[in-house]
């Protein structure tokens, strides 16, 4: 079975509205555990550095003061399509073109207040986990991988 992870994080206005444990109930839910979690006080150079590929973008320097705004809670989540499927369990960017029953779809309505972060591709991810991880993730078997999965 694959081993693979996703950076997720809880965006400050998620945290300032209580989201958290409903989005870590989604994630849970579906069959996704978590390999790290902390809420943390973002430095600048922390969300710059995060959202440099977005750098050249208008709304850069108010994504960056967003991000720096509030708490956030950072999160990895393993699972087998983990990256995918997180991006399906958020859903669309804007909010007004994410579907109901996704995280954005059901809890926001302004793309500049869109609740939550999650990985784009495996490459990403690996990139956001050595940001935000430098310490790097936990390590554990759950028991509940063979009611998960039919092989592992
Ligand atoms: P994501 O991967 O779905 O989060 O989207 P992107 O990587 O393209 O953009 C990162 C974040 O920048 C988004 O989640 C939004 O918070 C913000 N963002 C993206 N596009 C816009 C925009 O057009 N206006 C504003 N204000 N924020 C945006
Ligand atoms: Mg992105």
């Amino acid at each position: 079975m694959t081993t693979e992870v996703t950076f997720i994080m809880v965006k400050p206005d998620g945290v300032q509205r209580n989201l958290t444990g409903e989005i870590i109930r989604r994630f849970e839910a579906k069959g996704y555990y978590l390999r790290g979690l902390k809420l943390k006080q973002v430095e600048r150079s922390l969300a710059e550095e995060h959202y440099i590929d977005l750098k050249s973008k208008p709304f850069y320097p108010g994504l960056v003061d967003y991000i720096l705004s509030a708490p956030v809670v950072a999160m990895v989540f393993s699972g087998k399509n983990v990256v995918t499927m997180g991006r399906k369990l958020i859903g669309a960017t804007n909010p007004l073109a994410s579907e109901p029953g996704t995280i954005r779809g059901d809890l926001c309505i302004d793309v500049g207040r869109n609740v939550i972060h999650g990985s784009d591709s495996v490459e990403s991810a690996q990139r956001e986990i050595g940001l935000w991880f430098p310490e790097g993730l936990v390590e554990y078997k759950p028991h509940m991988l063979p009611w998960i999965y039919e092989r592992m």
